[in-house]
């Protein structure tokens, strides 16, 4: 799950972490009071998406002007302009797609007097099963691209759970980030107070592009991207109300209400697969037959009748869907529940594709003869190859 950067702000702020003070608004009129009290002289209006790359990103309506997702506004009444211009308008960024996003919510923020931008982010290494931190001195830059051109400016440790954050883990930081005398002690603070907010918190991503050095000598967090770890939510009611769900994919959204695993792609064959793994193999083997998959769906291995057919549903209510292969392993899941909730979901909402079934294990010709006898029009497959194809 993700949340705002102001939101991702006021949760950092509990934990000590130094940022900027600001004030999010949801309507064009609210702006100018927000500004008012943070004071000035200059502020940011910046943009409140799921996705990064604001500063860069380009307004699809020429009437929200073209100076980007975050602006730095020179008065009250510059910043009640932005704000107008801005709200209800459609955003598009390296990270929205070309569809973009539509700005909902902004966050007026008191402005910093920039000396230098680092890049810090904590996120949970599978590798070494522990969190790891990742730093740079080329803050505000895609790391991405920093990796790739100068993987040399890219220090990252990573924290033995057993011993938490300790002493050379911040100097490790201010060493990277070529800090000394109070802004390594205040290095050193940062680090554990997100570590702390890390841990505590289920995170599964903190990202802070840019870190800055104030003017005024002060460390300070101006952009956070903050995801947490969907299993662990259920301990997390106060994370969990911050949820903006016009910032995901209702397709997702739905899943999600049967506890589906479910990822919407940008192909055009709809997949329903049991496992992991086999929907992986699956979506290779549509690729390799010249088409893309328009989902990762996996079932799950006890998935009811009803839980196929809420499956079938979303795959067919997505209007890129071009053709459907359903392809199950009976293991623990039995073929003849997945033909009866693919039949009683089409029996509901139709079917305007042409649908291709490959069952195979667990009662596997009980499920053949329900799809059989069911007068649908299914293609049925008896392999992989044969099914993609
Ligand atoms: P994004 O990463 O989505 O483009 P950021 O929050 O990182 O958005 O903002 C982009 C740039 O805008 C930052 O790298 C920084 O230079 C500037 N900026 C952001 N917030 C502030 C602020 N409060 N004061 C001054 N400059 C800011
Ligand atoms: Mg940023």
């Amino acid at each position: 799950m993700n949340i705002h950067e102001y939101q991702a702000k006021a949760l950092l702020r509990e934990f000590g972490v130094p940022v900027s003070r600001g004030v999010p608004v949801l309507k064009a009129s609210e702006a100018e009071a927000a500004a008012n009290t943070l004071g000035g002289p200059v502020w940011v209006v910046k943009s409140q998406i799921h996705a990064g790359g604001r500063g860069k990103g380009k307004f699809k309506e020429a009437s929200a002007g073209d100076k980007g997702g975050v602006r730095l506004a020179k008065s009250v009444a510059e910043v009640g302009e932005f704000a107008k211009q801005m709200l209800g308008s459609t955003l598009v960024t390296a990270q929205t797609g070309a569809a973009g996003k539509r700005i909902n919510r902004l966050y007026i923020e008191e402005g910093s007097d920039i000396d230098k931008e680092f890049y810090l982010s904590a996120l949970v290494d599978r590798e070494t099963s522990r969190v790891a931190f990742v730093v740079s001195t080329e803050g505000g830059m895609n790391i991405e691209d920093v990796a790739h051109k100068t993987p040399e400016k890219i220090v990252t440790f990573s924290v033995d759970p057993a011993t938490g954050i300790m002493g050379h883990h911040g100097r490790t930081v201010a060493k990277a980030l070529g800090l000394t005398g109070d802004l390594a002690k205040q290095a050193d603070r940062l680090v554990t107070q997100l570590y702390s907010a890390f841990i505590a918190k289920d995170m599964a991503l903190l990202e802070i592009n840019p870190l800055v050095v104030t003017k005024q000598g002060q460390l300070c967090v101006l952009d956070a991207k903050v995801s947490f770890d969907d299993n662990a939510m259920f301990r997390h009611s106060d994370v969990l109300a911050l949820r903006d769900e016009t910032e995901e994919d209702p397709k997702e959204i739905e899943a999600s209400r049967f506890d589906l695993s479910y990822v919407a792609l940008d192909g055009q064959i709809g997949c329903m697969v049991n496992g992991a793994g086999l929907a992986m193999a699956t979506m290779d083997i549509i690729k390799l037959y010249g088409m893309s998959p328009a989902n990762f769906l996996d079932v799950g291995g006890g998935a009811t009748r009803d839980k196929v057919a809420a499956a079938f549903k979303i795959i067919t209510a997505d209007p890129n869907v071009k053709g459907i292969l359903v392809n199950i392993f009976g293991g623990i899941m039995k073929c003849d529940v997945i033909a009866d909730g693919v039949v009683a979901a089409v029996k509901q909402v139709g079917l305007n594709v042409p649908l291709v079934v490959r069952l195979e294990g667990t009662n596997v010709d009980a499920g053949k003869k329900i799809i059989r006898e069911s007068g649908l029009n299914v293609l049925s497959a008896d392999d992989l190859d044969d099914a993609a194809q």
